[in-house]
């Protein structure tokens, strides 16, 4: 049987990025497909990456560079795939080019730029803060190109932006675009989102002030995030100085997700050292169930242990109420071991959300595909030509997310190839 020897990688986080790089490398074409208008998903909005803390940048942009310079890889941002047809070997697909209003023809110029003032909440910083409607994601995306929001301008900036120089660097008249490719297998990255912690009404998110998630500490941690890495809480701008962290909220819980994130023990203790790096004498507590840290992820949690600023508390937490004066939020809990019920205050409480499937909200349009009870991408029944690799399959790690693309990549190939 003959087969199309491309391979579709839809998502473009480190486990998209690092499949496509990987197959194509291996000599196939890759189409990568991202709906977001730049490529890093979850991991480019990080501060720093366990266990070796280093930023985002380091190993995402060599694996950037790896698509970047791969003359067999054709990458579409702020795309989606809106059909897969066909069989192993030779599937049909539609993708969406959503418009950008840039046309990258010409320069953006200050020009175009200072003809927009409107602000809109800036998605990069899971909205903390805002930005211009004509604005680039971030300040390492890539590609590196604006993004015009459109329906946010008012007709004057529209009339500006028209009459702007360089003319034909802003299209508002671009429509979306639609684009068939012939593939020979496909691989399904589209990672995860935070569980909606608003459904945790007992925890105040989204009510309470200075109760934040685990992302948005990420962003908060970030040089270049809302606050420019200062660890300043919401609602007066304060750095904190007592800052509480409460493990599995949502996760391993039958109201929410019944299954452990796997990711979000590492993940605050992480964030409780940039607390402890970021803030002199800082005091952090950390509300668990059971800390999870596989492996040799271990060392991480026994070398934080010997923080004596550092305190454990196993026992899930009740409720989060606030000070209203102060706005301090005020974490409820009974305590496991001496049995007590506690009553706390801190500066700012971190939620460590769960991670959820992409597929949970969206499964892949046009195929029937198996998923599990949560909307995890299980694996398919012999002979199907589509692989989940990453964070669609179940939590992981970068370096596991990492391991599981190149495995998918393996199996899309003995599909195109055989
Ligand atoms: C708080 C927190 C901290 C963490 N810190 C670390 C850490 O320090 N070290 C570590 O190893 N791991 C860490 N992780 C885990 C890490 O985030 C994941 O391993 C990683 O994001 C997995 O990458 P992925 O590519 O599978 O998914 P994602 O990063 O979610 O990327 C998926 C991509 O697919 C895109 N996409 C989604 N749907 C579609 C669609 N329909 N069409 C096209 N594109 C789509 C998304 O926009 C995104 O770009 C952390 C997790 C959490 C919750």
């Amino acid at each position: 049987m003959s087969t199309n020897g491309k391979i579709l990688v839809i998502g473009g986080g480190i486990s998209g990025i690092s499949a496509a790089a990987d197959a194509a490398e291996l000599g196939c074409d890759v189409i990568l497909v991202e709906k977001e208008p730049y490529l890093g998903g979850r991991v480019v909005r990080m501060n720093q990456y366990f266990p070796k803390l280093c930023p985002p940048t380091c190993g995402m942009e060599i694996n950037i560079r790896r698509v970047r310079q791969n003359p067999r890889i054709k990458v579409y941002t702020f795309s989606e795939v809106e059909t897969i047809s066909g069989s192993p070997g030779d599937y049909t697909v539609t993708i969406r080019v959503n418009p950008r209003y840039v046309t990258g023809k010409q320069p953006v110029s200050q020009a175009h730029i200072d003809a927009v003032a409107t602000e809109i909440p800036n998605p990069f910083n899971y909205n903390m803060d805002t930005t211009k409607a004509l604005f680039i994601p971030h300040d390492a995306a890539y590609p590196m190109m604006h993004v015009l929001k459109k329906d946010a301008l008012t007709a004057e900036e529209g009339e500006k932006l028209k009459a702007a120089e360089p003319a034909g660097a802003i299209d508002l008249d671009m429509k979306e675009d639609r684009v068939e490719e012939k593939v020979g297998a496909v691989i399904i990255a589209t990672g995860w989102r935070p569980y909606d912690v608003t459904k945790l009404e007992n925890l105040g998110a989204g009510k309470l002030a200075n109760v934040i998630t685990n992302v948005m500490m990420e962003r908060l941690a970030s040089r270049n995030g809302p606050t420019e890495g200062k660890l300043l809480r919401p609602s007066d701008g304060k750095e904190v100085a007592n800052v509480a962290f409460v493990q599995c909220a949502g996760s391993r819980d039958e109201n929410h997700l019944p299954y452990c994130s796997a990711v979000c023990c590492m993940g605050s203790l992480k964030q409780a050292r940039y607390v402890r790096e970021k803030v002199a004498d800082a005091k952090v507590t950390i509300f668990y169930i059971d800390i999870r840290t596989i492996g040799r992820f271990e060392k991480f949690y026994y070398d934080l242990l010997e923080d004596q600023n550092v305190r454990f508390v196993k026992g899930k937490v009740a409720k989060i109420t606030e000070d209203p004066a102060t706005k301090n939020p005020i974490v409820e809990v009974e305590e496991v071991l001496p049995g007590d019920k506690k009553r706390e205050q801190f500066d700012m409480v971190v939620l460590a959300t769960g991670v959820v499937p992409a597929t949970a909200d969206s499964p892949v349009p046009g195929v029937s595909l198996v998923y599990d009870n949560d909307g995890f991408l299980v694996d398919q029944p012999n002979g199907a030509g589509i692989f989940g690799a990453g964070c669609v399959k179940r939590p992981l790690d970068v370096s596991r997310s990492v391991k599981d693309a190149t495995a998918a990549v393996m199996k899309a190939i003995q599909i195109v190839r055989r």
